[in-house]
């Protein structure tokens, strides 16, 4: 059944010179949903990632969130809104404690921000374990955990995710899947773009899938994994 939509982008364009390097996506994710995004290495995904969280102004196109248009706010008005994004190569503070950079999290929603830092620590007890070393310490998926935390933090609507299981070993990603789909059964509203195609399609109500800056295919995750030719061509592992 359709959900109500919660993000809605339309004909978007966006380029880093004159080029554009994205041709006009079209995409929904709907309320509490879990959408992959996937494709090979340049087709686009990061670029729309970070103009969806206002860290790159599109030429052209929509961006609605609830129907309020947020393409032209900056970044931050952005996360004020509830659209947050976890960047690639995670980019914790690493001189700040794991702490500190949960704090920074909390900067633009700082109510209640104890107890909330509380449940982050419940979601990720190695987190709680090393509350008070710098975050340059930690491994790469102990830094995964904290930049989605740190995330969470802003109480986001929905959450973007850039390759979170980049460089990760496969114990590691699978305990980061299963955090994520912990917060997918909490409701919380993912769009995540993973080279982990199968993890991604597993976890993913639907899917997109992106080749050279545009839309090349979508369904339903079962669709998009079933389909042969796509898993060939774009998706690389499965
Ligand atoms: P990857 O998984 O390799 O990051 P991607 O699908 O996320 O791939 P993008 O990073 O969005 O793709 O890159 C899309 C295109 O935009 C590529 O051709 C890339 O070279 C180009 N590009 C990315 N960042 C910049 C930049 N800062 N300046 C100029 N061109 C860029």
């Amino acid at each position: 059944g359709a959900r109500p939509e919660l993000l809605g982008v339309g004909a978007l364009v966006a380029g880093y010179g004159a080029e554009p390097v994205l041709h006009g996506i079209d995409l929904q994710v709907g309320q509490g949903e879990v959408v992959a995004l996937l494709g090979a290495n340049g087709a686009g995904k990061s670029t729309l990632m970070k103009a969806l969280a206002g860290l790159h102004r599109p030429v052209q196109g929509g961006i609605h969130l609830d129907g309020r248009e947020l393409r032209h706010l900056d970044a931050e008005q952005v996360v004020r809104q509830g659209v947050v994004l976890v960047p690639e190569g995670r980019q914790v503070f690493p001189e700040l404690s794991v702490l500190d950079n949960i704090r920074l999290g909390a900067f633009l929603q700082p109510q209640d921000r104890e107890a909330r830092i509380e449940a982050q620590l419940r979601r990720f007890p190695r987190l709680r374990e090393r509350l008070h070393q710098r975050a340059g310490l930690l491994s790469g998926g102990e830094q995964q955990m904290l930049a989605i935390a740190r995330a969470l933090m802003s109480r986001p609507r929905i959450l973007l995710l850039d390759e979170p299981s980049l460089g990760l070993a496969p114990k590691v990603i699978a305990e980061l899947f299963a955090a994520l789909d912990g917060l997918r059964r909490e409701g919380m509203t993912l769009l995540l773009v993973d080279q982990m195609a199968g993890l991604a399609l597993a976890l993913a109500d639907r899917a997109y899938v992106m080749e050279g800056g545009r839309i090349v295919a979508q369904g339903s995750a079962a669709e998009i994994a079933a389909d042969g030719s796509l898993a060939q061509a774009y998706l690389g592992e499965g």
